[in-house]
């Protein structure tokens, strides 16, 4: 009999994050589906909160290493809390989410168990008693269903494939793991976190809207000249408004590295297609980009599609997008923004 382990680091404000409400509820689902137990296993500088805020998930045992040292996202420390966390509950199989703090020590942690992991795995099915993983590989464009008889499977779940878990909080009394805090696990410190605002960071995974911008809009327009500093002003100022998330084509971010005239805001990380991201919305609007093949794959997991282009018969316009508006994209935006 499996016994199911929810794993995860309590947030700053002692919560937990979405996608770790995410990873119980897919926990609770190869629980309920196996017809085994499932613990959960928290860590961080405080982890009452998160345990109250959990404590109707159904899991039968609740196990938490909690102090200061364990606040911080820091390799030593995460992973001897998820593997004394791992051990304590004697998890068979371990589910959590692949945010950057689990995904990197709980492939570490799975080695020291002797077990097997999976990542960024995208659906779980129960078939004859066996729970069957589903992930992309190359970019999402095989998908494998992954059964594994070792013991335990470490599954990291991607963001956004499971409901987040909502359930009444309560009381849950968890059961304090004790892991020694010494200065090889301290070593290393962490000074101080940089991360840009939440106006300058425009990749918003949460968004309702993908915004992609392409090539077209720093290339010479009608009157024959660019208009790239217009164009900033126009997907920023949509940006800002939207707080849609921002993606562009390849051509587009690879522009900046041959030093032509540039969005400045864009980077490699925010390219969408066959060698760049998958990212999941509901919606996704494509400007000034042509749709070509290797683009347009990057957007599989977006649910309606519109795009704008001068071209009607540009790759958006064959088939490719729910909605093709064919105008200018600075003209829609420029009224857009003023509607907004
Ligand atoms: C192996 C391989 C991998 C690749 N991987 C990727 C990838 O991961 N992601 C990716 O994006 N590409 C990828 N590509 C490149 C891809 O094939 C295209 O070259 C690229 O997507 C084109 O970018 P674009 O549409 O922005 O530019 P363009 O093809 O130059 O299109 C610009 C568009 O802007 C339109 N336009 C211009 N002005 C306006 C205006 N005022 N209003 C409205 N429309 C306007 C034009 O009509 C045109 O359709 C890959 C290619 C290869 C060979």
């Amino acid at each position: 009999m499996d016994t199911i382990l929810f794993l995860a680091h309590t947030e700053a404000d002692g919560g937990l994050s979405k996608a770790s409400l995410e990873a119980l509820s897919a926990a609770k689902t190869v629980a309920e589906g196996l017809g085994a137990g499932l613990a959960v296993g928290l860590y961080g500088a405080q982890t009452a909160d998160a345990a109250a805020a959990v404590a109707g998930c159904g899991a039968t045992a609740f196990f938490a290493v909690t102090g200061e040292a364990f606040g911080v996202s820091r390799y030593a420390t995460d992973a001897a809390a998820l593997e004394g966390l791992a051990k304590a509950a004697g998890a068979t199989i371990v589910l959590a989410a692949d945010d950057s703090r689990i995904s990197r020590a709980l492939p570490g942690v799975t080695a020291r168990l002797g077990g097997r992991i999976d990542a960024h795995v995208t659906g779980l099915a129960m078939a004859d008693g066996t729970l069957v993983a589903t992930r992309g590989f190359y970019r999402q464009r095989l998908q494998a269903e992954l059964t594994r008889t070792e013991r335990p499977w470490c599954l990291t779940v991607a963001g956004g494939c499971f409901a987040a878990y909502a359930g009444a909080p309560g009381q849950a009394a968890a059961t304090a793991v004790d892991v020694p805090v010494d200065a090889a696990l301290t070593r290393t410190t962490v000074k101080t976190i940089i991360a840009p605002s939440a106006d300058e960071q425009t990749i918003r995974p949460d968004a309702k809207l993908l915004f992609v911008a392409g090539a077209g809009w720093t290339k010479k327009q009608p009157d024959g000249a660019t208009h790239a500093p217009e164009a900033s002003d126009l997907i920023l100022g949509f940006l800002g408004k939207s707080k849609a998330s921002l993606g562009s084509s390849k051509s587009l971010v690879d522009m900046g590295g041959e030093g032509e005239a540039v969005l400045p805001f864009l980077t490699h990380l925010h390219q969408v297609g066959q060698t760049g991201a998958t990212p999941r919305h509901p919606k996704g609007l494509a400007t000034c980009c042509h749709g070509e093949e290797p683009h347009v794959v990057g957007w599989r997991f977006i649910g309606e599609r519109r795009a704008i282009n001068l071209d009607a018969a540009c790759g958006w316009g064959q088939g490719k997008a729910d909605v093709l508006y064919v105008a200018d994209a600075f003209a829609v935006m420029r009224k857009i923004n003023e509607l907004l």
